[in-house]
């Protein structure tokens, strides 16, 4: 990745797979608040999800928006250089999220993707949570 503008590679370095962010604690405080009960990035798991929610035999990704590229959103706007550099990177980004939930799909695992954009709507997001989780609606 030699030939690549520096705004580029910053952006690159920035796609190794954070941890502990905003949109993720934001998530886990609401299924808190829904009475569930979880555990973090389990590395023997395909693509080490971000939340493992074992007895709901469920695993939720939180994706950045743009690096996963939300469908239809305007957070997942194309870069304005080096666009044959970013559509390959996204192309892989977006293989590797389907192996991975078709993986862990295989192995009995239920798959939700929670979306950046979604943590800007906490209300909404907690009724999604809860409709996904919860047999009823009685926490919302
Ligand atoms: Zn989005």
């Amino acid at each position: 990745v030699t030939h690549i503008t520096d705004p580029a590679r910053s952006a690159l370095m920035k796609s190794v797979k954070q941890r502990n962010t905003v949109p993720e604690v934001l998530v886990r405080r609401i299924l808190f608040s829904l009475g569930l009960r979880f555990r973090l990035h389990r590395a023997d798991l395909p693509g080490s999800p971000d939340i493992v929610l074992s007895t709901k035999n469920a695993v939720i990704f939180v994706h950045g928006c743009f690096w996963h590229r939300h469908p239809s959103c305007k957070l997942a706007s194309n870069p304005k250089s080096n666009l044959v550099f970013w559509e390959d990177k996204f192309e892989k980004n977006i293989a590797r999220d389907r192996k991975k939930a078709a993986q862990l799909r295989r192995l009995g695992w239920r798959v939700l993707t929670v979306w950046e954009c979604e943590t800007r709507r906490p209300e909404k997001l907690k009724r999604r949570l809860a409709k996904f989780f919860c047999a009823s609606l009685e926490h919302v």
